[in-house]
């Protein structure tokens, strides 16, 4: 394959992809381009792949020996948003989650399922049930845990010197702008509420699994549910990434 100048050798003909991706999209199809991260520069991959127009980026994050790459799974999420789907390593429910957590859409299996037959319905169940309970089964971590841009959904006023204020830089965002913008969003929806949270609003709350009797509280008392709410808090996310002034696929 090397020999014939496909598969990985194409990592290593950045414009011979990017053409052969843009000659395809012609044809018409949905595109997945599979990739073997930490080969090349994962971010200028990730890009190129989205701007020759491909749909979906499915990322082989192997970490020798290590299990799944998950940093490498968030360096892609963070270069482009269209669709991801992880792999590597996928053996359980735990392990998907965590690539779930680092932005992808989809986790895809191979020695997993020869291992254990049922894998894949034991996926499909968990992440069903998964997202019934919690409204968002690829929620983002914080972005004080390394969480990606989606992340910023559950950040704080940025009234303080935390990784939020690089975060929303790298998007082009003032301080002022991003909360203007968050605001903006929230107007007329549930996340207005929430008078006695730390920041006077549930749009600056966080992430429903990390527990805090105030915000639930004022989710009770507004008979939100936990999934409700962090449904509001992944259309919050992509409201902040479709109004910012660099777009993911540029940001620095
Ligand atoms: S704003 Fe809050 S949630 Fe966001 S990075 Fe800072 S401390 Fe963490
Ligand atoms: S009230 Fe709770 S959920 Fe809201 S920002 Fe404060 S600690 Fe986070």
């Amino acid at each position: 394959m090397l020999e014939a100048g496909l598969g990985e050798a194409l990592l290593r003909d950045l414009p011979r992809l990017s053409a052969w991706i843009r000659a395809i999209k012609e044809t018409g199809v949905v595109l997945s381009v599979k990739v073997r991260a930490n080969v090349v520069d994962d971010v200028e991959l990730a890009r190129l792949i989205d701007k020759a127009g491909a749909d979906i980026i499915h990322v082989d994050a192997g970490n020798e020996g290590f299990g799944t790459d998950l940093d490498a799974i968030l360096n892609y999420r963070d270069a482009t948003r269209l669709f991801l789907i992880g792999n590597n390593s996928v053996k359980d429910f735990e392990t998907a989650k965590e690539i779930f957590t680092r932005g992808a859409d989809m986790v895809s299996a191979a020695r997993g399922v020869l291992e254990n037959s049922e894998l894949i319905q034991e996926l499909v169940e968990n992440v069903t049930s998964y997202q019934q309970s919690i409204g968002w089964y690829n929620a983002p971590k914080h972005v004080c845990s390394d969480g990606d841009f989606r992340g910023l959904a559950f950040c704080c006023l940025p009234v303080k010197p935390c990784p939020v204020h690089e975060k929303f830089r790298k998007l082009g965002y003032t301080a002022e702008e991003f909360a203007r913008t968050k605001l903006d969003f929230a107007k007329g929806t549930m996340l207005e509420y929430g008078e006695d949270t730390c920041f006077g609003s549930l749009v600056w709350c966080c992430k429903i699994t990390k527990p805090c009797w105030i915000r639930d509280g004022v989710l009770n008392t507004i008979e939100l549910s936990d999934a409700e709410y962090m449904k509001l808090k992944k259309q919050l996310a992509n409201y902040v990434l479709d109004h910012a002034r660099i777009p993911v696929n540029e940001s620095h």
